[in-house]
């Protein structure tokens, strides 16, 4: 292992280390911030410290003051992990360097992403680089919960009157096979994400014993709305201009028919409208709204009839759905069942980044220079990250650690055996220092 690798390694175990669990125990977050500031001298001795939540929040930012304050730069991550649930081959929080991995909770969900940005200001500070522009690192303390992290280093920027020209989250990463059939890896730029719904479905009776029940108690109801949803069509799929762009992304890395068909996607939208949803789940969620029931109560006796029994399902809205007229469709198919639609969060897809773009360009060309055996594609993006919150102020909100991951290391996210490549940190970096080199 090269010099550089086993510092790189070293340096992400320390991270993964502290057991920063969302919404656990803030005194872990002070701890990595002492770690940090062992780790990341120069950042800390030649950086602007902010804590844009005060008492209330974790989340740290860093400004590095560059040449122009024209067209800031945003470098984002999130701080706490998911907990580590199930049988690891090593201790979550051990951060064991073994078969050219780092293994822990957090080594790729995202305290690489956190390493691999602060190292690169870290190691340019150290070189006696000055940037262009001002460089901001901001990292919440609580991405996992949905919290308010992002939120203030969002409000703090906009207090102080920075709008970011461009700000670069998690999301995508290198990836071998986004897609069947692909002949490399691909570095997947998210540009845009998913909405987001949470909706309960009630069904009430007068409940009873459960030795003489009557028919159509709710839960006969329940599953009968389950049902309906598993066998019909609710939402019909359909091709957006994100699809579209990532799908001609995909291309270069296809052979034969479907590179043709993906190369010219606009073409022939109507028959991968109608196949692709149906040949795989990653199908059905990138051309269209997906729904999955996913909690279930009742009452709080096996022998009671519940009064009132509910199921919640998980939504989450492609690109263009108006998620008032979906809600008033689901609670129609509701109503027929005797059951009530309560919804209980709720959100619309973001707005898309122009790959058209200088901004995504530089970006995408970076990519491609630093990863020469790589592709480049934009990316839609299922899930959610901080950077939705970001997006707000910037018209240019890049989703991405350029970090090659394998199937079995995406798989491990949010699940075992967490771990990335040593050599993966050794590109991530390598990849910001060049990016921020070229940054105007
Ligand atoms: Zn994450």
């Amino acid at each position: 292992m090269s010099d550089k690798a086993q510092i790189y390694a070293e340096g992400l175990a320390k991270l993964v280390r502290v057991p920063t669990v969302t919404g656990v125990d803030r005194k872990s977050f002070a701890a990595l911030r002492k770690v940090m500031a062992e780790e990341f001298p120069h950042v800390y001795s030649e950086c602007e410290i902010i804590m844009p939540g005060g008492e209330s929040s974790d989340a740290i930012m860093f400004k590095w003051k560059g040449r122009s304050s024209s067209r800031p730069l945003v470098l984002m991550a999130h701080q706490d992990v998911v907990p580590a649930e199930g049988e690891w081959k090593y201790p979550a929080f051990s951060g064991t360097i073994a078969d050219g991995k780092v293994w822990g909770r957090g080594s790729m969900d995202c305290k690489n992403t956190l390493y691999c940005t602060i190292r690169s200001v870290e190691e340019l500070i150290a070189e006696g680089f000055v940037p262009e522009q001002d460089i901001y690192l901001s990292y919440s303390d609580n991405e996992e919960t949905s919290g308010n992290g992002a939120r203030f280093c969002r409000d703090w920027l906009t207090a102080h009157g920075v709008k970011p020209a461009v700000a670069v989250d998690e999301g995508g990463a290198i990836v071998r096979e986004a897609f069947p059939g692909m002949t490399k890896p691909f570095a997947m730029i998210g540009i845009i994400e998913k909405g987001y719904c949470d909706v309960k479905f009630v069904a009430r009776s007068k409940g009873g014993h459960s030795s003489s029940p009557p028919k159509d108690t709710p839960f006969a109801r329940l599953a009968k709305l389950v049902n309906y949803c598993e066998k019909h069509t609710v939402f019909k799929p359909h091709m957006t201009p994100a699809a579209l762009a990532m799908l001609k992304g995909l291309s270069e890395g296809l052979t034969g028919v479907l590179a043709f068909v993906t190369k010219h996607a606009g073409l022939f939208t109507p028959v991968i409208v109608k196949v692709l949803p149906k040949l795989t789940p990653f199908g059905a969620a990138l051309l269209g709204t997906t729904m999955v029931f996913t909690m279930a109560q009742g009452s709080s006796a096996p022998n009671v009839i519940p009064q009132e029994a509910s199921m919640t399902a998980n939504l989450r809205f492609a690109p263009g759905e108006d998620s008032k007229l979906a809600i008033e469709k689901l609670r129609r198919i509701a109503e027929k069942f005797d059951i009530e639609t309560h919804v209980m969060e709720c959100r619309e897809a973001t707005p898309m980044v122009d790959v058209e773009s200088a901004d995504y360009k530089y970006f995408a060309d970076t990519m491609a220079k630093v990863f020469p055996d790589c592709g480049v594609a934009p990316y839609l993006i299922f899930g959610g990250t901080d950077c939705r919150t970001m997006q707000t102020i910037t018209p240019c909100a890049l989703r991405c650690t350029p970090c090659k991951l394998s199937p079995e290391q995406l798989a491990s996210m949010h699940a075992a055996d967490e771990n990335i490549d040593i050599s993966s940190l050794v590109g991530g970096v390598n990849f910001f220092k060049t990016y921020i080199k070229g940054y105007k």
